[in-house]
């Protein structure tokens, strides 16, 4: 089972890679978009360890709706809003339960997913972060350790991509040949999960 505390690794994880990567996460961003995604990202990801601890939330939904609402109000751009949405989604599918089995939190995170597609309009093959999260929920019921790795090829198979969504597609067939910022840190989002559960 997966209580508060494994949700709060998994953020404080997330927030500790983003760091790790916010260079490379920028670096991503600077010929498909304006290098700011790395930095975007530390912002939020620093706001969310930062009121985890202040508030202290106690159950599996309120440390992931915490999360998303600090997120969507923290980092500008295009990724706030749909990260925020992401940890928001699932949060509130998680419901109070004070644990949730590895299952439950699968159909939470495809609930997420599926809102981030409907706010943001982007379809799988679209260049986005959603090519890393979709193959990554699909392979959650295998654990982590695979989800993980669905998620790194996932963002890995973004390069031949041309854009469809984002400031990336603004660039039409100039946005093909460059791995996708966002795919990336999903990825990232992802692996921290097996941080988290100490794999
Ligand atoms: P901005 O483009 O506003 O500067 P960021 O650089 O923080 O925002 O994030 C860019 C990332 O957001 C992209 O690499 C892409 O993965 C993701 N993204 C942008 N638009 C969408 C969308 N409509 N749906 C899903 N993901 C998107
Ligand atoms: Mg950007
Ligand atoms: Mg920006």
């Amino acid at each position: 089972m997966l209580d508060a505390a494994f949700f709060r690794r998994w953020m404080t994880a997330t927030a500790a890679s983003v760091d790790r990567e916010a260079e490379r996460l920028t670096a991503l961003d600077s010929p498909i978009g304006d290098a700011d995604h790395g930095s975007n990202l530390q912002r939020g990801f620093h706001a969310v360890t930062a009121e985890l601890e202040k508030e202290d939330p106690q159950t599996p939904g309120a440390v992931l709706t915490l999360a998303g609402r600090h997120l969507i109000s923290t980092v500008g751009g295009a990724s706030g809003p749909l990260y925020g949405t992401l940890l928001r989604r699932t949060g509130k599918a998680l419901g109070d339960a004070g644990e949730v089995s590895e299952a439950e939190f699968a159909q939470a995170l495809r609930a997420g997913v599926d809102a981030v597609m409907t706010l943001g309009g982007a379809a799988p093959g679209d260049k986005t972060m959603i090519d890393s999260l979709v193959p990554a929920v699909d392979a959650l019921s295998d654990g982590f350790t695979a989800a993980r790795a669905a998620a790194e090829e996932g963002a890995l198979a973004t390069t031949p991509l041309q854009a469809r969504k984002g400031r990336a597609s603004y660039l039409g067939e100039r946005s093909i040949g460059h791995q996708d910022p966002g795919a990336t840190s999903s990825a990232l989002l992802i692996a921290a999960l097996t941080e988290a559960a100490g794999e």
